[in-house]
């Protein structure tokens, strides 16, 4: 694993695609460490033309922007000098809590000036328990803007045989959620890509007691291409994604109609309110957000 310092040109960044609902993303880190475990698998920002560019073998990479504390303050006047809100994502391709954050602390830095120079709102999403590091300055800044905390988990399974290891178990992200929502954060428990499930009912119970909202997604329709192209063509261990879903569990957890079961078994204990489907239910509970 290397890592390596910079100083980055910016760190808001105007957003597009699925992430129309928020006016800018905002990346502590390029590249992004846990890119060997099992979430990097399917890990779209891979592709991305500027990680690509300047990673050049996923999840063995990091550069630390090392001025994103004082960017964030430059980019923040600029975008309040027009007078348009700021709604941010972050991170749209690296994960604000890699490892590394321990050490640097890139992220809890901007989080910081955030206090000062607070965003609209805020979405702080990471696939990792380590959000807890900053669960004080979290509640600070839940103070000052409208803040959501994500958390991804793809599965209820701590092992998918043949799949890459978690980069941090199940539990531990279940546990991080239901910590961040005791102290009254608003917490959104994220189900993407959807990987096939032990036991179904069970997931949405637990995510249900921890997360305010689930957001369940399917990488046939939410992987950033057509029909889940990108996801179909990436090999492990000799085979590619999809067939190692078939071998793993079954071919069905391949299918829409897989998915859309486990959505009607979530709306079914949680509620519809509660579960944002897609891309279109991700960008609802934006327009939720909106409406605060
Ligand atoms: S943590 Fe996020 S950005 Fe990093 S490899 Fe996993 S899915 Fe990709």
């Amino acid at each position: 694993m290397t890592v390596t310092e910079c100083e980055a040109k910016s760190i808001l960044t105007p957003t597009g695609g699925f992430l129309t609902g928020f006016s800018h993303t905002l990346n502590p880190y390029v590249g992004c460490s846990l890119g060997r475990s099992l979430c990097g698998m399917a890990c779209y920002a891979e592709e991305i033309r500027f990680s690509s560019r300047e990673i050049h073998h996923w999840g063995q990479s990091l550069k630390v922007k090392l001025n994103a504390k004082s960017l964030y303050r430059r980019d923040y006047a600029r975008v309040r000098r027009k007078g348009t809100p700021l709604s941010i994502f972050m991170s749209s391709v690296t994960d604000p809590y890699v490892p590394q954050e321990r050490r640097y602390r890139i992220t809890r830095e901007i989080l910081t000036e955030m206090l000062e120079l607070p965003p609209d709102i805020l979405v702080l999403q990471t696939h990792t328990p380590n959000m807890l590091w900053d669960v004080g300055t979290l509640y600070r800044l839940h103070k000052r803007c409208y803040l959501t905390v994500q958390i991804t988990i793809e599965t209820d399974q701590e092992m998918l045989m043949g799949f890459p290891r978690h980069a941090y178990s199940v539990a531990s992200r279940l546990a991080a959620l239901r910590e961040l929502k005791k102290v009254g954060l608003k917490t959104v428990g994220v189900v993407s890509p959807l990987l096939p499930l032990a036991d179904p009912k069970l997931f949405a119970t637990r995510l249900g007691e921890v997360a305010a909202a689930v957001i369940l997604d399917h990488y046939l329709i939410g992987d950033g291409s057509p029909n889940g192209t990108r996801t179909r063509r990436k090999v492990v261990h000799d085979l590619t994604v999809p067939e190692l879903i078939s071998a793993t569990a079954c071919n069905a957890w391949n299918t829409m109609e897989r998915f859309y079961q486990v959505v009607e078994t979530f709306q079914r204990i949680l509620g519809k309110k509660r579960v944002g489907v897609g891309a279109e239910g991700f960008l609802e509970i934006v327009g939720n957000y909106n409406k605060r």
